[in-house]
């Protein structure tokens, strides 16, 4: 970009220099020809009265005087008087002048060129202005004044160097790789799949905290699928001219059009893919053209178009329902912060470079750093690193590595959720307690994995099905997810005799689930009535916008079910964490020494006896 600037910068110059001289060779001050000497009228007169001028020749205004040794000198009259008259006015005398032999010749008229000049300088720069323009928004990639090219890079072929990060380089996050397999064999051999008619996805969101290695994962696919490889990040769609962002996007999907098979990776979609139309936070009509664009691309591929689109968001929660419909992003894959054992793995590939002395355990490391994000990590070995090198030492040691965790943590961008030792134990008594609820009760899905590593906002999780997935759901069903959520609220009453509010969150979502039961689906003894048209609608936000069609006594039986609904939840939790405490016992312990407990070794510990 920089070297095209300044070429266009060079032939500016350039032009600029001939315009100079060319004034220069027009000019009399700067003539280009060596001049005669001058000769001062009082001079020319006297050596008129004494004969020693063979000629004069008189152009316009200037007098070029011939001598008998024929040396040649010049010198100029006023505009307004004879030549004789201005000889005599300095003494020569009448006879001698008319002696002479005088030549009159035409003035060259350069005027017309320089009218000429000052017309058409102007317009000849403006001409070479647009020139410029017109010409870079056209054609030249990556040009300086190129607006409407996306700047995505591209990996692998021309340019870039090839990313060599391959799925090796990602510690942890075997789900997600499992996942992503099948995309990548398919970018290595998208024949073997259109044989059998099998469509692959053609847009998959990867989503997690910042820092747990989206941009990574994406970048792996590409080294272990061989693949060409354009990155883009939401935010270069936006620009401060309108219908640039919507025309990068055409650009970009074109040019990896043209390189297919190929992954084309967005990165922080949520940039432009915002919920469209909402009034809150100012409306943005180049983001929603931007977004109109990406969507219409994704729609506009066909079965032998073998480009897949890769996105990452932290924010998923925010993104334009459009784009997670079918047939576009409708592959989401969740990146976890990494637990222990990923933490070890990670600070392992980011030592492989390093010199290492004996003492190092990064076992103990890992240990000590939960809740760091894969990006922490690797600051955290480069922060040992850069100790070592200052205290002049040629291996890092373990001290290094231990004080480096405090500087992450202590560091400039420390984000939230770091666990302490007692958050961690109060964390894992919490979560056994909702996964030990869950497993205990018919109507709940099977847990899949229970982790206190944080995700998102909430302090660990249970993952099981979400209840969210199912279209239609029972009134027992609500009710074992509320007694569900309800899980990590009682067992810290029970364990510790007072709650945290680490289940803020639990509590919110299992009064709205209650709320619910009550007002909108008839569920509770108020009978089969809608109360209060929930309109969701983004305008004001849904909770505001909520309307109330019932009477103030309504509003308190409805407040006095709810209430009903949730302490038997309660109730019913208490009970099952009571009967099973040693079973909570030993999932708790487990969480606190391996942070995660993957599904066989749940089911391992529910069925002992
Ligand atoms: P994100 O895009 O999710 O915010 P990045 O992919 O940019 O995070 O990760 C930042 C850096 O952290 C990566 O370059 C990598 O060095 C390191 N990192 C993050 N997660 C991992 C991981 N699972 N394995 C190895 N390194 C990781
Ligand atoms: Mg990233
Ligand atoms: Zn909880």
């Amino acid at each position: 970009m920089f070297k095209n600037l300044s070429k266009n910068l060079i032939s500016f110059l350039a032009i600029l220099l001939i315009v100079a001289a060319l004034f220069a060779f027009t000019s009399e001050e700067f003539g280009f020809f060596q001049e005669p000497e001058r000769i001062s009228p009082r001079e020319l007169s006297e050596k008129i009265n004494n004969e020693e001028i063979a000629e004069i020749i008189l152009v316009g205004n200037n007098i070029e005087v011939i001598l008998e040794d024929e040396s040649v000198m010049t010198t100029r009259k006023e505009p307004d008087i004879s030549l004789m008259e201005f000889l005599e006015r300095w003494g020569a005398e009448e006879e001698k002048v008319r002696a002479l032999s005088i030549t009159y010749e035409e003035e060259p008229d350069w005027g017309w060129l320089s009218t000429l000049l000052i017309i058409l300088l102007p317009l000849l720069f403006l001409l070479i202005f647009f020139q410029l323009i017109i010409k870079q928004a056209k054609g030249g990639a990556n040009s300086a004044l190129d607006f409407s090219k996306a700047k995505a890079r591209l990996f692998g072929e021309g340019g870039m160097p090839k990313k060599d990060v391959d799925f090796e380089d990602v510690a942890g996050l075997e789900e997600a790789k499992e996942e992503l397999k099948e995309i990548v064999e398919f970018l290595k051999d998208p024949k073997r799949f259109d044989e059998v008619g099998a469509k692959i996805p053609k847009g998959v969101l990867l989503t997690g905290p910042p820092g747990t290695g989206k941009t990574l994962l994406a970048r792996a696919i590409s080294g272990e699928a061989d693949a060409p490889f354009f990155e883009v990040s939401g935010s270069e769609f936006i620009e401060l001219f309108v219908g640039v962002g919507s025309g990068r996007v055409r650009d970009l999907f074109q040019k990896a059009k043209s390189k297919q098979p190929c992954i084309v990776y967005i990165d922080e979609l949520d940039a432009i893919g915002r919920k469209r139309g909402a009034g809150l936070g100012g409306g943005n009509d180049e983001r929603e053209q931007t977004l109109n664009q990406i969507l219409v691309e994704l729609d506009g591929f066909d079965k032998d178009t073998k480009v897949v689109v890769l996105a990452s968001t932290n924010r998923p929660d925010v993104l334009d329902p459009a784009l997670l419909r079918p047939g576009r992003f409708d592959r989401k894959i969740i990146l976890d912060s990494p637990d222990l054992k990923a933490r070890k793995k990670i600070l392992e590939i980011h030592t492989r470079n390093k010199p290492l002395d004996e003492d190092v355990d990064l076992q103990e490391v890992a240990e000590r750093t939960p809740g760091f994000s894969g990006a922490d990590l690797e600051n955290l070995t480069n922060e040992a690193a850069i100790l070592t090198a200052r205290r002049e030492k040629k291996k890092v040691s373990q001290e290094e590595l231990l004080e480096s965790i405090e500087k992450v943590l202590l560091g400039p961008e420390r984000k939230s959720h770091i666990l302490s030792k007692k958050e961690k134990e109060i964390s894992a008594y919490h979560e056994a307690g909702h996964a030990l609820v869950s497993s205990l009760l018919a109507e709940t899905q099977e847990v899949r994995k229970v982790s206190i590593i944080s995700r998102g906002q909430a302090a660990g999780y249970t993952l099981k099905m979400p209840m969210e997935e199912k279209r239609i759901k029972s009134k027992s069903e609500f009710l074992s997810e509320i007694a569900v959520l309800l899980g990590g609220y009682v067992t810290e009453k029970y364990k510790y005799k007072e709650t945290t509010t680490g289940a803020a969150n639990d509590l919110e979502k299992a009064s709205k689930y209650a709320r619910k039961l009550v007002k909108k689906y008839g569920m509770s003894s108020l009978g089969p009535i809608s109360y209060g048209g929930e309109r969701e609608h983004v305008f004001l936000g849904e909770e505001i916008s909520e309307e109330k069609n019932y009477s103030e006594e309504i509003a308190s039986k409805i407040d006095k079910e709810i209430s009903k609904i949730i302490k038997r939840a309660e109730k019913q939790a208490a009970k099952l964490i009571k009967k099973n405490k040693d079973k909570l016992e030993e999932l708790a312990q487990v969480l606190i020494e391996k942070e995660t407990i993957e599904k066989e070794e749940f089911e391992r510990i529910m069925n002992k006896a």
